[in-house]
């Protein structure tokens, strides 16, 4: 007898979301915790989409299923939003709304993937991609690019991974956990690779409206069109429109693809929120103010805590140049006696469990991104929080 199949077992529990849920049930016993974990905007929705939401909520309309892929007007926003955002066409029927981004990562495996197949996976990555791909059956490849290269892929590192059996390759710029931008060239030299090997390329281009220093995202779609026939694109609008909580993101995908997901989705949650799906038609078919605003905030918090970081001894953090993630190197801390108590980490992950317990601030370790000697700070909280925060890790590093 047992109790969960092999399938499960095989998967690690979200760790971004578990350094958020033990940082707040620590903040619930009321300890002042400082949370760097988790990747949400600390910005309300705008008003205008909240309103839209309201007004959905008091239409008995909205009150049953929709399309299980979607609305067919917020599929239509979508496909004229990525011709405004990523530079060409797609058709809404393309289009697959899902209950999240999360839920279009998991999907795309799903029916990609047979058992065994493989998915380069660019690391430092994203922590739930190698999970929704052994959750297909598949096996993640993870290739490595430090600090020292940017964190960008290298075309001769991907090709050396690539097997008779590699099926897909991820593309996550601008990148969560490292801030990230990867190059035109990079992008385009990917595209043009996957096409010469046949190689489906899973792009997720859920942080795209968010670059600093000059930095613009590239859309492999646009710069390599050929590759759109076997290219899936995610999105949502969790970070762009602070939304997270109202489970909204969307694949673009190719017919086939699209009809397998839709399949999927049909038999697992069916439609997402009628309700969220109009909030996202407002937000979509909306202006990019608001992001423009909060961009404008991060953009601050990032100065701030890249500086805040570099100051402690045995940090070194690069400048990230999209998202809300700073990705430090902390190995100079690591094997030294530190805080109160004189606690020595080994790895990343004890040193991300010390400054929780002692320094009461929330950071991710890298462990969880494929990138041990790391740890992953989002800037997504207040400026007095960010500053706060760091006195602290500075103050316990000393
Ligand atoms: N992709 C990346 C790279 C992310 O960081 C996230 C959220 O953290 C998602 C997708 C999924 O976002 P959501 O499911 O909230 O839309």
């Amino acid at each position: 007898w047992r109790a969960v199949s092999d399938r499960i077992d095989s998967v690690a529990p979200s760790a971004t979301l578990a350094v958020d849920s033990e940082a707040k049930a620590m903040k619930a016993n009321g300890v002042d915790v400082i949370g760097f974990g988790a990747g949400e905007p600390n910005f309300p929705t705008p008003d205008y989409v909240v309103e839209a939401a309201v007004r959905a909520c008091r239409d008995p309309r909205n009150h049953r299923y929709t399309p299980t892929p979607g609305l067919p007007e917020l599929r239509e926003a979508i496909a004229a939003k990525t011709l405004r955002d990523s530079g060409y066409r797609v058709d809404p029927a393309q289009v697959v709304v899902t209950n999240g981004g999360k839920q279009a990562v998991y999907e795309t495996f799903q029916v990609l993937l047979n058992d065994g197949d493989e998915v380069i996976i660019p690391a430092p990555y994203w922590t739930s991609y190698p999970e929704a791909v052994r959750l297909a059956g598949g096996v993640p490849v993870p290739v490595f690019s430090g600090a020292d290269r940017g964190f960008e892929p290298r075309i001769e590192d991907l090709e050396a991974a690539r097997t008779a059996r590699t099926t897909a390759v991820i593309v996550n710029s601008p990148s969560n956990p490292t801030g990230a931008v990867w190059s035109a060239d990079t992008i385009e030299a990917i595209g043009r690779w996957a096409v010469e090997h046949r190689i489906w390329v899973i792009s997720d281009e859920i942080y795209e409206h968010l670059n600093y220093d000059g930095a613009h995202t590239a859309y492999i779609g646009e710069s390599v069109p050929e590759v759109r026939e076997q290219l899936v694109v995610l999105n949502g609008v969790a970070k762009t429109y602070a939304m997270t909580g109202w489970r909204v993101g969307w694949m673009v995908a190719p017919e086939p693809i699209r009809a397998a997901a839709v399949k999927l989705q049909s038999h697992l949650t069916s439609n997402v929120s009628n309700v969220s799906q109009r909030a996202a038609l407002a937000a979509v078919g909306g202006s990019l103010d608001a992001v423009a605003a909060m961009r404008e905030a991060f953009d601050r918090r990032r100065r701030t805590i890249v500086r805040a970081l570099n100051s402690i001894p045995g940090v070194v953090c690069p400048t990230p140049t999209g998202a809300f993630y700073a990705f430090a190197d902390v190995t100079g801390l690591l094997g030294h006696e530190l805080g109160p108590h004189h606690a020595v980490a080994q790895s990343s992950s004890m040193l991300a469990s010390l400054l929780l317990q002692e320094a009461h601030i929330a950071a991710v370790p890298g462990e969880a991104f494929g990138a041990p000697g790391y740890l992953r700070f989002s800037y997504a909280l207040s400026d007095d929080d960010l500053k706060e925060g760091m006195r602290r890790f500075a103050e316990w590093a000393r």
